[in-house]
């Protein structure tokens, strides 16, 4: 039989898995199915259906790209850790009464809320820009298998090996419901559950079954390998018949490798595109029998293998352990990267070259084992096209700009970035802006309404041209500045309409970036993001978002503050070059978006800020690196406004809450002003930075939310507020941008932020606030 890529297979030799794949579908089919059935347009069995077509449609693909070892059970309708709970039955007790176990109602209930019933909390999985659902362990949590989902997968994909999120893992995830509940203490009651789930699979005909346990790229301590050494007694003790692997990825093992290597488990699965090193002295510890799979192809980003390299890698493990104790596979999951190049006809031909998405990926796969399988010419023919790839884009020009290289020398170094003295600046600039205390703003963007994504539609369709579209752009701006004057803000925003994404509007208008057509990657549920991809050197040939601003600043006396997105947002949402250390990267990018800024300084802003949402997601999962990506980030923020004047105003937008641990690092940006996500905890996260030297903006009203604040509400904050932050240096903002709200919920909201504001200026400094006891008049 011959596979895809036209090379003879053989039946012996190395065998090539996945992991798991992307889910949401080549034209986001599952988005449109779900969206479709949740306004009550669509049945559960069309959903249904839709799915089942996209996980066929998936496996004949890999079955065509000669891959053995087919995943299932890693499909989800919604999210794989959702899924995870529901396998085992952790159900909270809040959606027991209404809605009937193993329903669809109960698992989008649990995913967005039904009725008056609370979601489960949504946070990120990992260091990947993927967000899952919080399990939730309350006391009273029992566990039991319910094995409806993937057994139904398995029946349709005879032979395929169901993937489960380990024991461990699932319980790191989960979050204690009350006090005193800690889930890693309901280990085995959790196992039990685990067991059977494990026997109905085996009694369903699996061989195999995948056990994800992530957690072990993380900080492992000597509790945690404890619990995985206790849940893998028992879970290989359940069948004897059903062949475990144990399977990690995100990062390496560290020093938890040669314990873990001696689990009872029949395969291993190892990262080694993010932790090579660990395949030494993993084939030195590894038993006589298991094997290992070899995660060697980037499952978390767009390039192309490189081949060679990972041949010369694999050939020790081959000599070790021979080939029938090898098994190739993508270092994790293909969930994280797009679906195939087919799709992107836009794509200049040569860096689509260079590509590789989750399509390319299995190709890299069959090619990578054939290539191994043989020799000589045989095995040169197969690996040259990938060879002639990576020279190619080594070479190119497009890659490397020897004019971001010069201009580089124009950028302060990291220890030379430091303005004037910070309360230097603060005079300079109270006497070039006189604001109020307690000055009013918000965070940049205004409501995306349907008019403003229609013309944006249009502008690609064509039926609007670029003149257009811009007199549509000024016409809302015009809108957003009388809005705002008449809600009477201190500090106005153009509103962002003509940004679709804070990353992607700067990505594709700078250089050395580029955009997919088709470049899905699930982020929750149905919702989706096309991560750009960084592919060269960066420089900005024009100016962005100036032409913006001054037609704003045009439109008001008052001072319009210009948003700009900062590097390290740009970086940890694309897609980033492998061929150029972080520092690097974030050092161009804080070139680039610094010369935007210093243009903006130019034609006169008084005040630039600069969004870095992503900072503390950025964070790597272990400790011991930290310390290397808070400096990173830190210089590279300084380094983009190192260059401005003492009297433009930076400010540092930061959203997401617990910053507790990284005060200092953000005390060291030096930004202006602060302002940060801050109004669900009611303040309290404030108290990191009670000793933070300048002005700080603690949000104040929870955009995420379509509650509106009572003016009373907001006035109680900011007295909390005054607790630890004094008068003098405290802003008045929502926690993050206004575009997913609505302008019916976002005109009463700043109203009363702004009579709160008011109000708060007449009461006492750190006194209660001046409506206490009386009615809310919000
Ligand atoms: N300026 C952006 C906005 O207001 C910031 C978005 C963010 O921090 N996530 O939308
Ligand atoms: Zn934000």
């Amino acid at each position: 039989m011959r596979n895809i890529i036209g090379v003879e297979m053989d039946g012996d030799g190395i065998e090539t898995a996945v992991l798991g794949f992307p889910r949401i579908g080549p034209d986001r089919e599952l988005k449109t199915a779900l969206e479709s059935f949740w306004r009550g347009d669509a049945t559960a069995a069309e959903l249904e259906g839709v799915a089942t077509a996209l996980r066929r449609d998936q496996r004949d693909a890999a079955v065509a790209a000669g891959v053995d070892v087919l995943p299932s059970n890693d499909f989800s309708l919604y999210d794989h850790v959702l899924d995870a709970a529901l396998l085992v039955d952790a159900v909270p007790e809040r959606f027991a009464e209404d809605f009937e176990p193993g329903s669809l109602e109960l698992m989008f209930a649990m995913a967005r809320g039904g009725g008056e019933v609370a979601p489960l909390e949504m946070t990120k999985w990992f260091d990947t820009n993927y967000h899952y659902l919080v399990p939730e362990i309350g006391p009273r949590t029992g566990f039991a298998p319910r094995l409806a989902k993937p057994l139904a997968e398995l029946a349709d994909a005879p032979g395929s090996r169901p993937v489960l999120l380990g024991p461990v893992s699932f319980l790191s995830l989960a979050k204690g419901a009350a006090p005193g509940v800690r889930p890693l203490e309901r280990l085995e009651p959790l196992l039990d559950a685990y067991q059977g789930v494990l026997e109905g699979l085996a009694r369903a005909g699996a061989t195999e079954v995948q056990i994800d346990e992530p957690c072990l790229a993380g900080d492992v301590d000597v509790d945690l390998l404890a619990l995985i050494e206790r849940s893998w007694d028992r879970l290989a003790g359940a069948r004897s018949d059903l062949e475990l692997a144990l399977v990690t990825y995100f990062g390496g093992l560290g020093d938890a490798l040669e314990r873990v290597l001696r689990l009872p488990a029949a395969e291993f699965h190892l990262d080694l595109v993010r932790a090579p090193e660990q395949l030494g002295p993993a084939l030195a510890a590894v038993g006589d029998e298991a094997r290992l799979s070899l995660g060697v192809i980037d499952g978390r980003n767009v390039w192309r293998s490189d081949l060679d390299a990972i041949v010369r890698q694999v050939e020790p493990a081959l000599a070790r352990l021979g080939a029938g104790r090898v098994r190739l596979a993508p270092s994790c999951s293909l969930l994280h990267v797009p679906y195939s190049l087919e799709r992107e006809s836009r794509l200049d031909p040569e860096l689509r070259s260079w590509l590789a998405f989750a399509t390319e990926k299995l190709d890299e796969l069959a090619r990578l084992r054939a290539a191994l399988a043989a020799d000589g010419s045989e095995r040169e023919a197969l690996l040259a096209p990938s060879r002639r790839a990576l020279e190619g884009r080594r070479r190119s020009a497009r890659v490397t700009d020897p004019q971001t290289a010069a201009r580089l020398a124009e950028l302060p170094a990291p220890d030379r970035c430091d303005r004037a003295p910070a309360s230097e600046r603060a005079r300079i600039q109270a006497s070039r802006c006189e604001l109020p205390a307690l000055p009013t703003t918000t965070i940049g963007s205004l409501p995306q309404t349907a008019a403003i994504r229609d013309a944006r539609r249009r502008l690609l369709t064509g039926e609007l041209d670029r003149a257009g579209y811009e007199r549509f752009l000024e016409a809302e701006i015009d809108a957003a500045i009388l809005r705002q004057e008449q809600l009477g803000l201190d500090v106005l925003v153009h509103g962002e309409p003509e940004r679709n994404d804070m990353v992607q509007y700067f990505a594709e208008r700078l250089r050395g970036f580029a955009a997919t057509e088709a470049g899905w990657v699930q982020s929750y549920g149905s919702r989706c993001v096309r991560p750009p991809i960084l592919f060269g050197d960066v420089s900005r040939p024009e100016p962005i978002s100036v032409r913006w601003w001054r037609y704003a600043q045009g439109l008001t006396e008052r001072p319009v503050k210009a948003i700009l997105t900062g590097p390290t947002t740009m970086m940890q949402w694309s897609f980033l070059r492998d061929d150029l250390p972080a520092e690097a990267i974030g050092a161009q990018l804080a070139l680039a978006i610094g010369d935007e800024a210093l243009d903006l300084e130019r034609i006169g802003a008084a005040m630039i800020q600069i969004d870095e949402a992503a900072f503390r997601e950025g964070l790597p999962l272990r400790r011991s690196e930290r310390a290397g990506y808070l400096r990173r980030a830190v210089d590279n923020f300084r380094q983009t406004t190192a260059r401005l004047g003492p009297a433009t105003q930076v400010h540092l937008h930061m959203c997401y809450s617990e910053f507790g641990e990284l005060a200092e690092e953000i005390a060291r940006m030096d930004a202006d002003v602060l302002s940060i996500e801050a109004s669900r905890s009611g303040m309290d996260l404030l108290e990191p930075f009670a000793g933070y030297p300048n002005r700080i903006g603690p949000g104040v009203y929870d955009i995420h939310s379509p509650r509106i604040p009572s003016v009373r509400e907001i006035e109680e904050l900011l007295e909390r507020a005054e607790g630890t932050i004094p008068r003098e240096r405290l802003w008045v903002n929502p926690d993050c941008g206004l575009k997913t709200r609505r302008w019916e919920e976002v005109l009463p909201a700043l109203e009363n932020l702004v009579v709160a504001a008011h109000r708060r200026r007449e009461a006492e400094p750190g006194g209660p606030a001046a409506t206490r006891g009386r009615t809310s008049a919000g």
